[in-house]
């Protein structure tokens, strides 16, 4: 149960969820955009999160397309995670988001939910990051079309009001070979340990990474050492390590030392699997 009231909305607009954000929160109240829920709903039980009033973007159309015009994939920020894998459109993305959570949760949890979770990992976002993806932010200023890698630092950088409307891929980057892998504690489903996704674009390795930080980040020092080919495969693990941007976390699912581990095997599966394709 959740213990506290909240006033629920259903905009089906974009202006309309801005209008109502601008009007609640006006009124000194904390607002929350609402997606799939699954995660609101999980911490407003703990009482992690407070609001009082959600709106749900979910009734507005722009956030639900999930299609292939001319050379951009549009992918909306409600569609669920089985939507994005059942429709093969971006086979990473696709394989990536069918490791997170289970069948029944992933029909619920959406990209749009999924990237600006609270939890650390974010997995969708990988693939997105390496694929240069552009992002539809609605906000005071209207809407504004900005790349991905540049609003994403260790979170979505967004202002209160603002969120992710839509998602554009180059579908030039949708049948690039591509690596993926998650390693988890016990199971299949569980948060990772070390999470990656990889792909070759322009005979060069790009990769980003989710549960080896506080946060999933692509880095290009890194990708820089996986493409040197003056390195033998045990130096550039070695030196990637080295160019961590944040220390490796240690928590319930690994220590630090086991996760160095994980990660260091998962480059060198990832470099013995694309290095064949670049
Ligand atoms: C059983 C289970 C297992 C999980 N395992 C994993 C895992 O292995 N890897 C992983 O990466 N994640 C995992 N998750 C986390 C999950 O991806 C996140 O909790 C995600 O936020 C849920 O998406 P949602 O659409 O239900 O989000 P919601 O509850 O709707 O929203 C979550 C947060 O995102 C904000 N938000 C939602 N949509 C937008 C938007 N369009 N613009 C701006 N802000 C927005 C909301 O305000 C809220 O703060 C798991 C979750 C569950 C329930």
């Amino acid at each position: 149960m959740i213990p506290f009231d909240f006033d629920y909305y259903k905009p089906s607009t974009v202006e309309e969820a801005l209008q109502i954000f601008e009007t609640v929160s006006g009124k000194n109240k904390k607002v929350i955009y609402y997606s799939g829920g699954t995660e609101f709903i999980t911490f407003a039980r703990t009482q992690t999160i407070y609001a009082d009033a959600v709106i749900d973007i979910k009734g507005i159309p722009d956030c639900h397309v999930l299609e292939q015009k001319d050379d951009q994939l549009i992918i909306g920020s409600s569609v669920t995670l089985n939507m994005i894998s059942d429709s093969n459109i971006f086979p990473l993305l696709g394989e990536k988001v069918k490791g997170i959570a289970d069948h029944t949760s992933r029909n619920k949890i959406t990209i749009g939910g999924n990237m600006n979770s609270h939890l650390i990992y974010k997995e969708g976002i990988l693939p997105l990051l390496l694929s240069d993806a552009n992002v539809k932010i609605a906000g005071k200023n209207g809407e504004e079309v900005q790349p991905l890698n540049d609003i994403f630092n260790m979170n979505f950088q967004l202002e209160k009001e603002q969120f992710l409307v839509q998602i554009y891929i180059d579908t030039s980057y949708t049948d690039l070979p591509f690596f993926t892998l998650k390693k988890t504690k016990f199971s299949q489903v569980g948060y990772p340990v070390v999470s990656l996704a990889a792909m070759v674009k322009d005979h060069r390795i790009r990769a980003a990474f989710s549960g080896v930080c506080e946060y999933p980040f692509r880095s290009e020092e890194i990708e820089m050492l996986l493409n040197d080919s003056s390195l033998s495969e045990a130096d550039k693990v070695e030196q990637a390590i080295n160019k961590l941007p944040s220390p490796i976390i240690g928590d319930i699912q690994a220590s630090a030392e086991y996760r160095e581990f994980v990660f260091r095997n998962a480059l060198i599966e990832t470099l013995e699997t694309l290095e064949l394709k670049k």
